[in-house]
């Protein structure tokens, strides 16, 4: 008798283990394993027959709403500086206070900003360059210490003035 219920009791731990790790692995977050223990190879099947979560859904929405927001930005909508959320061109006023004028300024403002930073590290590039290929001339003899220090200094002071 004991040994029926041990044999019982294997089986029913095996077949937990392997319902629920079917479960699992098709991308339920669910317990399966007393199913699996008290209902043996009829859980089984059930697990198997079971579709997969895919999450197919949650991308399929995703998708959506990009989409719809694209449209929006396409159709006039604008950016909310502040949080981030679409607007269609007809909201004058985003749902966190923003207003369509004052964040296009300050999205203007900084896009100017990032441009104006990206042309000093342009220039700032530029210097370090030249300043390299007169350094390689001071090497070579053509030019004395004096030019390449004067050569230098214009180089920086110009880059300065740029900037
Ligand atoms: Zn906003």
């Amino acid at each position: 008798m004991i040994f029926i219920i041990i044999i019982y009791i294997i089986q029913g731990v095996i077949f937990g283990f392997a319902v629920d790790s079917v479960i699992t692995n098709k991308g339920y977050n669910d317990n399966w394993f007393w199913l699996g223990f008290f209902f043996g190879f009829f859980a089984l099947i059930v697990a198997l027959s079971k579709p997969e979560v895919t999450h197919v859904h949650y991308s399929e929405s995703l998708l959506l709403q990009k989409a719809q927001k694209e449209h929006i930005l396409d159709t006039g909508g604008w950016k909310c500086c502040f949080c981030h959320s679409i607007n269609a061109f007809n909201v004058t006023s985003c749902s966190c206070g923003m207003s369509k004028d004052e964040s296009e300024r300050r999205m203007r403002e900084k896009q100017q900003a990032a441009a104006s930073s990206d042309a000093f590290a342009q220039s700032e590039a530029e210097t370090i360059e030249l300043i390299g290929q007169y350094k390689k001339l001071l090497d070579s003899g053509a030019l004395t210490q004096q030019e390449f220090d004067a050569k230098k200094q214009a180089l920086l002071s110009s880059a300065t003035h740029r900037s």
